[in-house]
């Protein structure tokens, strides 16, 4: 073969090999090896995703994609939607079909049934029938077809949707993919054929306008979710079943913790005692740790006049989407309920003349903030319209822009072990370099502070990914996600860096020379709200809070009626050492008030009778331990403080 014919392949690990022209990515990962083969799905060639099927004839730099990549699992999905739709049309004669794409979690097709019925009953017939096709193992054949052709095609098959869709693509780029019987008008691109997919539960009807026009037909919308292993999808429906239980909108309910009331209003939490309790132990766990950490806590009004948000910008970049000014007898006047904190702070830092010596000045607040969130946004306590964040603010020197980051990040560090999230991860986002008039600040601020930001974060050994394009426009930021003991990513604390506002407030300190400077201002959440904190605290984990933020951590159980006074003593002096919790003076068998204390996730449980009182002892049992035995007040005392302190 002359070497014309071959074509330079560069592999993700940096390395080169020679294939014959017309090779396929699939060729190549079998060339590697035959287990790999076996679970390419599809391939990223020259950074677009392509079947693995298909001939590459330039050099290329190639990488195969398995289930384990995202674009992997999308190209996976959307081929399932194929099988569904082929699955449906052997089902259903007739059947139209709209748009069918992958999803965060599966696929679903849009359908037009022909007036026939489905409904969770046909579930199962579906399911059998994907799966009986996918074992054919048909390959998907992708075709180039000419507009007219296509068009043709569809109006012999009396589809309407596709023939609509069909208008608005242009000659020439229209191709087809076929398995078994099914054709479909699409782009791919696809896995190499139906026997990858093992496992298919079709998992919800809905209706949907065609086009999302409610002009347009109602047609069927059917969601389902494949995978390439039995044992993947019962996995996935394990934890689904999991996640319904752990539903912190359920668990706030059952545990008394916080409630909702229309007449208040949407998204507007009320916290109840026992939530509240939780609340309260948390501000105090960072209020400490904030101390610790050199940082000044402050108290600043829920309103603020309309001027401030009008100097900070928030007014003109948010105000027509926002909950209205409020107006006063006074005509002239108009306040606005506070979305952030920070124009405030900057008012604080205004109260004085600060020197280049004074800085940082970290100003700590729990300030409740009010957004409008359109009611259909709303979701528990994740999208409130009113919510506390655990806010502060950092003014700084730019020479002090990374040492400050550096002990946030610790700070975050050490408020997310201290609650049992250890898989997190951090992205960091930078300017645009192609784009930098979209940003306020001067070239060299944004260098210094995006550097500051990467050191920090490689410094502190944060696995970090790094998105351009995605910083705020008035400065770059350190977001942390954190995953939770089912393996969901949540959004939670923030480190942003901010030009703007010590500008547009005219923030000034004394530089050592005597003139004058602005100082850098540092915006950062470690819980990013309590709100939002409390709600992921309870799914990950399934209400059983660490001892120390337990809002009862003991129930006092008398055997009967005959021990209630010396209950009450036990509760007393338990009292006095801050551990929080109550009698259950009910006239209820001992067994219940166990079980009643176990559904409620109290840790502790303190058991007296006779012997106990004689002995001046409780009966300890440890939930998810069991039975301790017998011990006196102090001995109790000490156990409890020993795991407190093993855990903050
Ligand atoms: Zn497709
Ligand atoms: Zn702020």
């Amino acid at each position: 073969m002359s070497e014309q014919d071959m074509i330079r392949v560069m592999l993700p690990d940096g390395s080169v090999r020679e294939y014959p022209s017309g090779s396929s990515s699939l060729a190549i990962a079998t060339s590697i090896s035959e287990g790999l083969a076996r679970n390419v799905l599809a391939a990223k060639v020259n950074g677009v995703v392509q079947d693995a099927t298909r001939p590459i004839d330039t050099d290329a730099t190639v990488q195969l994609l398995t289930w384990n990549d995202t674009e992997g699992k999308s190209t996976f999905w959307h081929s399932s939607a194929h099988l569904l739709a082929e699955a449906l049309e052997s089902l259903y004669p007739g059947v139209k079909f709209g748009i069918g794409p992958p999803i965060e979690n599966g696929f679903y097709y849009d359908v037009d049934l022909n007036g026939q019925h489905f409904s969770q009953d046909d579930f199962k017939k579906v399911e059998d029938k994907m799966l009986e096709l996918a074992r054919q193992k048909s390959e998907y054949a992708r075709k180039p077809v000419p507009k007219a052709e296509a068009i043709a095609y569809f109006e012999e098959k009396g589809d309407p949707y596709k023939i609509d869709l069909l208008k608005d693509l242009e000659d020439g780029t229209i191709t087809f993919y076929s398995q078994g019987n099914f054709t479909d008008l699409c782009r791919g691109p696809h896995i190499p054929n139906t026997g990858f997919i093992k496992a298919a539960k079709v998992m919800n009807v809905a209706g949907a306008y065609w086009r999302g026009d409610e002009k347009n037909k109602m047609l069927t919308r059917i969601y389902a979710i494949t995978f390439p292993k039995q044992k993947e999808l019962d996995e996935y429906l394990y934890l689904l079943e999991e996640a319904k239980k752990r539903d912190h909108r359920k668990l706030g309910k059952e545990l008394e913790l916080f409630a909702f009331s229309e007449k208040v209003g949407q998204g507007l939490p009320l916290w109840l005692p026992k939530g509240t309790l939780l609340r309260e132990r948390l501000e105090n766990f960072l209020r400490k740790a904030q101390i610790r950490a050199g940082y000044s806590p402050v108290v600043t009004p829920h309103i603020g006049s309309k001027q401030l948000y009008v100097t900070s910008g928030h007014w003109e970049k948010y105000g027509k989407d926002s909950f209205q000014p409020i107006h006063t007898p006074d005509e002239n006047e108009e306040f606005l309920l506070k979305p952030m904190n920070c124009p405030h702070h900057c008012e604080i830092y205004k109260t004085k003349p600060r020197s280049y010596r004074d800085l940082p000045l970290r100003l700590a607040e729990f300030g409740t903030v009010y957004r409008y969130e359109q009611s259909g946004e709303l979701h528990g306590l994740t999208r409130v319209r009113g919510f506390t964040q655990d806010d502060a603010h950092i003014f700084c020197r730019p020479d002090q822009v990374k040492e400050e980051f550096i002990k946030v990040i610790d700070l975050v560090l050490y408020v997310f072990r201290s609650l049992g999230f250890e898989d997190f991860s951090a992205q960091i986002s930078l300017r645009d370099p192609e784009n930098k008039q979209k940003y306020i600040g001067g070239d060299e601020a944004w260098e210094k502070a995006e550097s500051a930001i990467v050191e920090a974060a490689a410094e502190r050994g944060l696995r970090t990914v790094t998105e351009l394009g995605e910083a705020a426009f008035y400065g770059p930021k350190l977001d942390f996600m954190v995953k939770d003991a089912l393996g969901r990513k949540w959004q939670l604390g923030t480190i942003q860096v901010d030009y703007q506002l010590p500008e547009r407030f005219q923030l000034e300190y004394t530089g050592s020379d005597n003139q004058k400077y602005r100082p850098v201002m540092i915006h950062r959440a470690p819980f990013g709200s309590l709100e939002r904190f409390i709600a992921i605290l309870i799914e990950n984990s399934a209400g059983n809070f660490p001892l120390w933020l337990s809002p009862d951590q003991v129930a006092i159980l008398p055997i009967s009626e005959k021990y209630e006074e010396y209950a009450n003593e036990v509760f007393f002096s338990l009292q006095e050492t801050d551990i929080r919790g109550f009698v259950d003076h009910r006239d209820e068998k001992i067994g219940r008030k166990i079980r009643d204390a176990e559904v409620t996730k109290v840790p502790f449980m303190l058991i007296v009778g006779e012997k106990e009182q004689a002995e001046g002892k409780v009966s300890v049992r440890r939930k998810g331990q069991g039975d301790l035995g017998a011990m006196s007040i102090p001995e109790f005392v000490q156990l409890f403080q020993e795991e407190v302190k093993l855990l903050v």
